[in-house]
């Protein structure tokens, strides 16, 4: 994650679904962002009261995904999760106006690094879909790709630009749903490449399926807790400085 914060202002905001606002975020100093940084993620430095803290030491941060960008001006188009939960980057994102300040810190690396695996298993929900969207773009087409994404209902299903299809688990039961949905998954010769980006709890349990039922090795599974019930971002933050292994 690079450190140089920039200073954006909020160009659009929209429902697009039930569970999602998208927001669109520009400034003058976006001008080294390109498509290639589809699927990666910046911390926004949420306002309070309208201020924005544009010091990474004591800002209040969230990590969000890039959904699209602007090729002539790098405007960062970002989905933000809403009427889910309360926090700050969910109300901000509720309540955002066209003009209004935020700070942008980033973009940070994406967590995939090896694109020349003949398959890979993506596994994500709302707060993923646009990392899962940007592999799916970006992975050569030789690649076989089983991706899976719940959703709480059929209108959060959004259109990720590709001719490739995602298996949508519509369900208000994702933990139940997605570990039945691994049980479908085709045998391969050579064993898949995972990246699933879910609920910490879910992380962990799909991870002890795939390495215990599927015998995919432990090196071949990129894994991130993108929240955890009951605990807000700072806590989680300082519950995987504890515990490393929860990361
Ligand atoms: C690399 C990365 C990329 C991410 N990209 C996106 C993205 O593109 N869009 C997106 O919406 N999120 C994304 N997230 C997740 C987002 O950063 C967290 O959901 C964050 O906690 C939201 O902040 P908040 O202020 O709304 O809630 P917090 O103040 O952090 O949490 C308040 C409460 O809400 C709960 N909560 C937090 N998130 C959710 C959720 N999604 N559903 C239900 N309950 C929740 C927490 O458990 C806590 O109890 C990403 C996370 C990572 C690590």
């Amino acid at each position: 994650m690079g450190k140089q914060v920039r200073k954006a202002k909020v160009l659009s905001t929209e429902q697009i679904t039930p569970h999602l606002q998208r927001i669109v975020v520009g400034s003058d100093d976006f001008s080294d962002l390109t498509p290639a940084h589809i699927g990666s993620y910046v911390k926004v430095l949420i306002p309070q009261n309208g201020q924005v803290d544009f010091n990474l030491k004591t800002a209040c941060m969230r990590s969000y995904t890039i959904q699209n960008v602007d090729p002539a001006s790098g405007a960062l188009t970002l989905d933000f999760v809403i009427n889910m939960h309360n926090g700050p980057a969910t109300l901000w994102a509720s309540t955002a106006q066209v003009g209004d300040d935020v700070g942008i810190a980033g973009p940070g690396p994406k967590k995939l690094d090896n694109y020349q695996h003949s398959h890979y298993v993506l596994l994500g929900d709302l707060t993923s879909v646009n990392a899962i969207k940007g592999y799916m773009q970006q992975l050569p087409q030789s690649a076989k790709i089983d991706a899976f994404v719940h959703v709480p209902t059929k209108q959060d299903i959004i259109e990720l630009h590709t001719q490739r299809i995602a298996n949508w688990l519509v369900t208000d039961t994702p933990d139940t749903d997605m570990l039945s949905a691994l049980n479908n998954l085709p045998q391969t010769n050579e064993a898949p490449i995972v990246f699933m980006a879910l609920e910490a709890g879910l992380v962990r349990k799909a991870k002890t399926l795939l390495t215990q039922e599927y015998n995919i090795p432990r090196s071949n599974i990129v894994s991130s807790g993108y929240w955890k019930k009951g605990v807000d971002s700072e806590g989680y933050k300082k519950e995987r400085q504890q515990s490393p292994e929860l990361a």
